[in-house]
């Protein structure tokens, strides 16, 4: 399985990345973990193809997470893409979801694909897609709005994306995690509804874990300073454009 990072920043405008975003995707399965910035441009130069992206999943409802999916759809229509898409997200987004959809007058463009919204409550634990030999779940995450972190299990991999939230406890029950993608706003700064890179590595077991991917990530942030001070390589800052193997 591949892991294609489409966008490693944070919500603050960034010089250097665009908004958090993830691509999970295998010769037989893809799936699009939130949409930001120009995703169309970032999926070719990943080489994912864009008529056969299987489903977007979004996290929560936060503009950073969610922007990009008109450019992404508009795309897709252009490129002439036959295949259904599923569009994942939390019950409470449903509404806000649909009328996004006809705003930008999904329905009256001459689509030749069907978009089928589909919902899931992310104060529980469920199983949300599978193929390809993936499968994801999601898990309740703590941040100001209804968001669920993901698990993707693979050929007996186990990864796990926090998406925006503090440190949370339901990360901590694995006994062992592959790859842990997890957010970092700041380097040092405790705030809420966040995480710092230094809560990250104190508050998880590192041994628990294979490798931590480091995302959502803030301009001006000492996150290398951070990083060498752990003195292990099982940390990654994370890039847009990286491409992380499972
Ligand atoms: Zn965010
Ligand atoms: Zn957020």
């Amino acid at each position: 399985m591949h892991i294609h990072f489409l966008g490693t920043g944070s919500a603050y405008p960034g010089s250097e990345r665009d908004n958090t975003s993830i691509c999970f995707s295998n010769d037989d399965y893809s799936v699009l973990v939130d949409v930001s910035g120009n995703p169309c441009r970032k999926l070719k130069q990943l080489e994912v193809d864009l008529g056969e992206l299987d489903a977007v999943v979004f996290t929560h409802f936060h503009i950073d997470h969610i922007y990009g999916l008109p450019s992404l759809l508009w795309g897709m229509w252009l490129e002439n893409r036959k295949k259904p898409l599923r569009i994942l997200c939390d019950d409470r987004n449903e509404k806000k979801l649909q009328e996004w959809l006809s705003t930008m007058e999904a329905d009256q463009w001459p689509i030749a694909f069907t978009i089928k919204v589909e919902t899931f409550d992310g104060d529980r634990e469920s199983e949300l897609l599978a193929g390809g030999g993936m499968t994801f779940s999601c898990f309740k995450a703590l941040h100001s709005v209804p968001t669920v972190g993901l698990e993707v299990r693979y050929a007996g991999r186990v990864v796990v994306y926090s998406s925006d939230t503090e440190i949370n406890a339901r990360i901590r029950r694995y006994d062992h995690i592959d790859m842990l993608i997890h957010e970092a706003t700041s380097a040092r700064n405790v705030a809420g509804n966040h995480s710092s890179l230094v809560e990250v590595a104190e508050k998880y077991d590192m041994d628990k874990i294979g490798k931590i991917v480091l995302v959502h990530l803030s301009d001006q942030e000492p996150y290398e300073e951070e990083v060498a001070k752990l003195g292990t390589s099982k940390v990654i800052i994370g890039e847009d454009l990286m491409t992380q193997r499972v």
